[in-house]
């Protein structure tokens, strides 16, 4: 069966035909292609074609596909049992990991299985340690799709161009204050105005689904000093950055550190399988049950074939693979940008470590409104010009660009010899 086909059979029995709404193709247009199976740097669709691959699993995918390390721990924590609903050494040992990469910032860490979990446990937390009720998020910042962190979100909801969720009920969603990101004077205003009333902060540590937005500099530190002062907590969300934009995170690389009180990591710390956290020190992580008044569960959390890939993923990921990961980053980026100069191509390139992202705008965008003003329409024929010459890019301009460690020259060729084309097509929309 084909593409077309597999669509068309999915859209009869799952809403939209997908089981998260990007993967539709609905800012790009077409037929989304349907996955057979992948390996390193590449994935093959159900029609027998392969792709480079840009989007890495939204990330998760930092050695590449399927890698031997991985594959084989999966394969053996899956022999072993596929979850137990009880303790297992791995999570101890992925605990340990985490805490000794990320001290101080980190000292205990409770894992759950998807990123919207640990964002809405974080939140819970920080409301339970403070005793207060409002949050306030960035507009462009995505943070899952828990109730009160759908206001001007960013990825799919860019993507798809609504300001938020229906569903929400209006109670939940005035508890969350939208402020515009990287204006710390709108952050002091805000503060002077309800500083009593905020539970915490919680920003993406370097946004990326709005495409990359850096935040300007010592702004985390900023946030930090400024909801310290008025005892309120930062939520620093890592899920997407973490053990990606560098070894350390975002955190790692700021060129002004900081240390927020609650982190959040997913992708990555899951090597591709169900698995999130929520790290901090333990005097506010041991607010968590069974400790703790705050209360969170799960049935799947820490679950071990999960929790295998994700030890598995970090063991492996040295500082070689970073390395690798920067380096095909750097190329990329470089010529990506002169394919887009070559053809008069107003953009301009957006990044954080290894993470990157291009904007069609002439000024690099600091804000969700500013990104929203870039040529998005210049995305699409560039989109599909490099997948039908066998690259897989990221189906929105308000996304990340993802590389892995198994990005070998063969297939950074493949998309550099791409990309004049491309960029002609970007030229001409
Ligand atoms: N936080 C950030 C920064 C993310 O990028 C994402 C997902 O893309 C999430 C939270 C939600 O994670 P999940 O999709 O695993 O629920």
């Amino acid at each position: 069966m084909s593409n077309a086909e597999w669509f068309d059979r999915a859209r009869a029995v799952i809403p939209g035909g997908v089981n998260s709404p990007v993967r539709a193709f609905g800012s790009v247009g077409g037929t989304p292609r349907f996955f057979a199976s992948a390996t390193g740097p590449y994935v093959t669709d159900v029609e027998g074609r392969d792709y480079v691959d840009l989007v890495c699993s939204w990330g998760p995918a930092i050695l590449g596909h399927a890698h031997p390390a991985v594959i084989d721990a999966v394969q053996q924590a899956a022999a072993r049992g596929l979850g137990f609903g009880a303790s297992t050494p791995g999570e101890t040992e992925l605990a340990e990991l985490v805490i000794d990469r990320l001290q101080p910032q980190v000292e205990r860490l409770r894992l759950v299985s998807t990123g919207t979990e640990a964002t809405m446990t974080a939140i819970r937390l920080a409301r339970g340690a403070t005793g207060r009720d409002l949050l306030v998020k960035f507009a462009g910042h995505y943070h899952g799709h828990s109730d009160g962190l759908l206001a001007e979100a960013g990825s799919g909801l860019a993507t798809l161009a609504i300001p938020g969720s229906a569903g929400v009920p209006a109670a939940i969603a005035a508890q969350t204050i939208v402020l515009p990101y990287n204006s710390l004077e709108a952050v002091l205003q805000l503060f002077a105005e309800r500083g009593s009333e905020i539970a915490a902060i919680i920003v993406e540590a370097a946004p990326a689904n709005m495409g990359v937005v850096t935040p300007s500099e010592g702004f985390n530190a900023a946030l930090v000093e400024i909801a310290h002062a008025n005892g309120a907590l930062v939520i620093s969300d890592e899920v997407l950055t973490g053990f990606r934009a560098s070894r350390t995170g975002w955190a790692g690389i700021d060129p002004v550190p900081y240390a927020a009180d609650i982190v959040t990591f997913g992708k990555v710390i899951g090597g591709g399988l169900p698995l999130a956290a929520l790290g901090g020190s333990a005097a506010i992580m041991e607010l968590l049950a069974p400790l703790g008044p705050v209360y969170q569960a799960g049935t799947l959390s820490g679950n071990p074939v999960a929790v295998a890939a994700g030890l598995a993923t970090l063991r492996t990921a040295d500082d070689a693979v970073y390395a690798r990961l920067e380096a095909v980053a750097d190329t990329l980026v470089s010529q990506v940008s002169a394919a887009f100069t070559a053809e008069g191509v107003a953009h301009t390139v957006q990044r954080a470590g290894t993470l990157f992202s291009f904007a069609f705008s002439a000024e690099a965008p600091t804000t969700y409104e500013q990104v929203k003003q870039q040529q998005a329409h210049r995305y699409p024929p560039f989109f599909h010009a490099m997948l039908d010459a066998g690259v897989s890019l990221p189906p929105s301009v308000y996304e990340a660009w993802f590389v892995s460690a198994a990005h070998d020259d063969a297939a950074l060729s493949r998309i550099i010899d791409a990309l004049p084309a491309a960029a002609k097509a970007a030229a001409s929309a």
